[in-house]
């Protein structure tokens, strides 16, 4: 049996991130996904202790980046406080081009060396990154890291510290997708594993996700992938969505979790 994670974000329109914490610890969830500018809406003392009353793990911390214009001291200040919030891992969002920019190879080639250096502080402050690769069709606006194959790449040239994070959403697509995950679960780099679905037809790209068997997508089939490679850490509804988004958070909570039951051996 695995365990449900909810990504405070599926709800963060109308759960701040005390009352979203409430909401997972009242339904005996015991890990959550968090975001920096969420912690500093309550502030970081009451988003502590509430956690710490809860007695709830924070699986993911969101975020390092956009890495464009990558500043060492912003990055770091985030992995700070994702170690003190004792954080499994950190999202690494990379950016896309710079205005103007056209050369995808050259502009990959400079994320690639900005995620070496915010790894060396992420290993001096002792947390792990996480590279999660976006769907193609933002590879010009939010990440040059399209594919899980370019991801492990990347993970294999860095060394330690660093790992994936499967977004059903942006992997789905990918024929390479079996072979990938198998190779990251050889390295041991499976951090995450993220739920949604891929509606027909999609009507936003970053607000018009679905929640898990409302879409295409071969969720189980992508699960069973994950667990053959040896994942068996949580699974992450991470549901970015203006229909979702308007609802009564608790709802989409108790809805997301019941799909997760039928979908998933989880518990
Ligand atoms: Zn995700």
């Amino acid at each position: 049996m695995t365990n449900i994670v909810f990504n405070h974000a599926t709800v963060r329109e109308r759960a701040d991130m005390l009352t979203y914490l409430r909401l997972c610890s009242e339904r005996g969830l015991k890990a959550v996904s968090i975001w920096g500018d969420e912690i500093a809406k309550v502030g970081e003392n009451d988003a502590l202790s509430v956690l710490q009353d809860f007695g709830m793990r924070v699986s993911g911390y969101n975020r390092v980046g956009p890495l464009n214009d990558y500043q060492s001291d912003l990055a770091e200040a985030e992995l700070e406080r994702a170690a003190k919030f004792e954080a499994d891992h950190v999202f690494l969002f990379t950016g896309g081009l710079r205005d103007n920019e056209k050369d995808l190879a050259s502009a990959r080639r400079r994320i690639e060396d900005t995620v070496g250096k915010v790894l060396d502080s992420a290993r001096k402050i002792g947390v792990k990154l996480a590279i999660e690769p976006l769907h193609p069709m933002v590879a010009g606006d939010r990440s040059v890291i399209s594919s899980l194959s370019h991801s492990n790449s990347i993970c294999d040239a860095l060394g330690p510290g660093i790992g994936v994070v499967v977004d059903v959403y942006h992997c789905w697509w990918d024929e390479r997708l079996p072979v990938e995950i198998a190779r990251a679960g050889e390295a041991g780099r499976l951090f995450g594993f993220h739920v949604n679905d891929w509606l027909i037809p999609t009507r936003h790209v970053l607000t018009d996700r679905g929640m898990m068997g409302d879409g295409i997508i071969d969720l189980r089939g992508i699960h069973s992938m994950m667990k053959r490679a040896g994942y068996d850490g949580a699974v992450e509804v991470e549901i970015f969505s203006t229909d979702w988004w308007s609802r009564d958070p608790a709802q989409v909570m108790d809805i997301a979790i019941d799909r997760c039951r039928n979908l998933f051996s989880v518990d």
